[in-house]
């Protein structure tokens, strides 16, 4: 009497008879292994395993002269009997990947649902933990065990799903980001992969069988370098923001994210990367300052509002003294420019007037080819400020000047965010 009543103070707060009557039911329904009967219980003591909980309960009702049905657990169909066969599949999956983290999942299959949901209607659920959590841990544990790894619940590398219904694990490889600053030398490429017009993507004869409108993209050049390094599945870019397909992209480059997807390897040397990349795509790019970051790092991108610089080469239609040149890009300067949305985006931009400030202005050089350096906030176009765009762009260095003025060439000297 006085073990039973040693050992029933294990459970703490809820009367001792109650839990014994409780596992008495339980074990009426037919054979349960130590987890699944400790389980229920998890939540009213700590400092025991389930398993051994299970144990001292069913040591109690022994002594109390309840007969046990042996066999394989009705619950969870011993599952718990068989943990080192799922670390050893586990583990066959992550050797494949380099990580420093990681969680485990279950997907529970329906049969082992059901018998859970039986259990409670017996037991109550109150008190009880699920038996995906345990197995979770109880597996996360002899991993970390055998890896020397760690689990992270907050943002793992990868994660282990034990999949019930198939008996297979199933791995989900978080994707790796890196961010940097790019730089495009050559005119004609556009930041990422654009599906062609007319098959969007199946291959016609309109863009020779790629499924592209351009041969190749900023995204598909950067790709190309480091995406076997990483022995990674795919890779996007995220920029903060784009140049036209025919500017060019100099300076101090434009801050970008590239998102590697289903990564092998994560840990590669992004030196040598920003290197590898130099070397293969001379004369059309490079990318600086590569770093290793987290995935946030993708909105913040995507959302920096950033000053943008522009070099411009300028056409004018009527000869113009530099005088008057020089008095009209200094109009520029400081002015907040009303802008309807360019007719030539028209088709898939909204109809609005923007307001956009052109924070300075000057004249480069009035030798033939003309230039103009503008700094402005992100979002303003700037073909449409030289042209004016037959009024929808106010004021333009066209209608300041009284004659036509187009844009020769574009690049994009520096994204200040
Ligand atoms: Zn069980
Ligand atoms: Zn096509």
């Amino acid at each position: 009497m006085y073990l039973i009543k040693m050992r029933a103070e294990n459970f703490g707060e809820l009367r001792a008879d109650v839990v014994i009557e409780t596992a008495r039911k339980i074990t009426e329904e037919g054979p349960i292994c130590d987890n699944c009967l400790g389980r229920q219980f998890a939540k009213i003591s700590s400092g025991v395993s389930n398993e051994k909980r299970g144990e001292i309960l069913k040591e109690v009702l022994r002594t109390k002269g309840e007969a046990l049905k042996e066999g394989k657990c009705w619950v969870c169909n011993s599952i718990f009997d068989n943990l080192e066969a799922w670390v050893s599949k586990a583990l066959g999956a992550l050797k494949e990947y380099e990580f420093d983290s990681f969680l485990v999942g279950t997907k529970v299959s329906g049969m082992l649902l059901e018998n859970e949901e039986l259990l409670w209607e017996i037991a109550g659920a109150s008190y009880a933990e699920p038996l995906k959590a345990e197995l979770n841990r109880e597996v996360g544990k002899r991993i970390e065990h055998e890896t020397g790894k760690i689990a992270d619940f907050e943002r793992p590398d990868l994660v282990v799903i034990l999949n019930l219904w198939t008996e297979k694990v199933e791995l989900q490889v978080n994707s790796v980001f890196i961010c940097g600053r790019y730089r495009k030398f050559k005119r004609g490429i556009p930041q990422t992969r654009w599906f062609c017009r007319e098959c969007r993507g199946r291959g016609c004869e309109r863009c020779n069988f790629t499924g592209k409108m351009y041969a190749e993209s900023v995204e598909e050049l950067i790709s190309g370098s480091i995406l076997a390094e990483f022995n990674g599945e795919d890779m996007i870019l995220h920029g903060c923001g784009r140049e036209d397909i025919d500017a060019r992209m100099l300076g101090s480059g434009r801050p970008f994210v590239v998102e590697i997807k289903e990564p092998g390897r994560r840990k590669v040397d992004l030196r040598m990367l920003a290197e590898k990349v130099k070397e293969e795509n001379e004369g059309k790019l490079e990318v600086t300052g590569l770093q290793y970051v987290k995935k946030e790092m993708v909105a913040k991108i995507k959302n920096a509002k950033a000053d943008k610089t522009y070099s411009v080469e300028v056409e004018l239609k009527t000869g113009i003294k530099e005088a008057d040149l020089r008095d009209a890009v200094t109009k520029l300067s400081g002015a907040v420019i009303e802008q309807r949305t360019p007719t030539r985006v028209l088709h898939r931009r909204a109809d609005l007037v923007r307001k956009r400030k052109v924070h300075s202005a000057r004249l480069v050089s009035f030798e033939e080819p003309i230039s103009v350096e503008i700094k402005c906030d992100g979002g303003l176009y700037i073909k449409e400020l030289i042209s004016g765009d037959g009024g929808r762009t106010k004021p333009s260095l066209s209608a300041l000047l009284g004659t036509e003025a187009e844009v020769k060439e574009l690049d994009v000297v520096d994204v200040d965010i």
